[in-house]
């Protein structure tokens, strides 16, 4: 993962990249093994250790798993859905069918309309409601949850079959990532306060 960042940084020149661990049941030969993972988590750990003396230097490092993260905390985020899907964007197809987001497109269920009809507002409604973190029992006493609001729908129907589903498999995870996150905040808040405040308006400059 350091060496993809390294080439997509460093050789073709992107400003920020960020990484997403494939979304697949645990059955599928392209699934990322628990050994596999372990080593993405540590270059994640690493890559967020270069942010932090970035950051402290008043410079920016491009990885984005970060600076999404920071952005959110200086914006004081309080979500009530992991993403935009069905909120603020829409999927797609090329058949014109409406699906919550890109990963939904052309899937047998979970089309949210067509453009020849427009959106499916009883359909979205549903959606929504099933993807509410108020509707996830698992997430009601987690710390986690104004920034995570159990995780990815479209992770949550491949592994559990139920887009509404909290993403169990990776609270450990998304845990550790946000306390993480959190430290480089304090970290950046005590020693360069100064630099936190270009993230307060990342959404909007984005
Ligand atoms: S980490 Fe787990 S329990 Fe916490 S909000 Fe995310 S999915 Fe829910």
């Amino acid at each position: 993962m350091i060496r993809i960042y390294r080439h997509l940084k460093d050789e073709l020149g992107f400003h920020e990249i960020g990484f997403a661990p494939v979304t697949a049941s645990n059955q599928q030969s392209y699934s990322i093994s628990a050994a596999d993972m372990e080593s993405v988590i540590a270059q994640f750990h690493a890559l967020a250790e270069e942010w932090l003396a970035f950051a402290l230097r008043g410079e920016m490092h491009g990885f984005s798993n970060v600076s999404e993260t920071i952005g959110e905390l200086v914006q004081g985020v309080n979500k009530s859905h992991p993403c935009g899907a069905g909120l603020g964007l829409l999927g797609v197809g090329p058949s014109g069918d409406l699906a919550p987001c890109h990963r939904f497109v052309d899937a047998d269920s979970h089309s949210l309309g067509h453009i020849s009809t427009g959106i499916d507002r009883d359909k979205r409604t549903h959606f929504l409601t099933k993807g509410h973190v108020g509707a996830k029992y698992d997430c009601q006493t987690c710390w986690a949850r104004p920034l995570c609001a159990g995780g990815c729908h479209h992770e949550a129907f491949v592994r559990y079959g139920d887009t509404g589903h909290a993403n169990l498999h990776y609270c450990d995870w998304i845990r550790d990532w946000t306390d993480t996150c959190l430290r480089i905040y304090g970290a950046v808040s005590v020693q360069n306060p100064a630099f936190l405040r270009r993230f307060a308006e990342r959404r909007a400059l984005s």
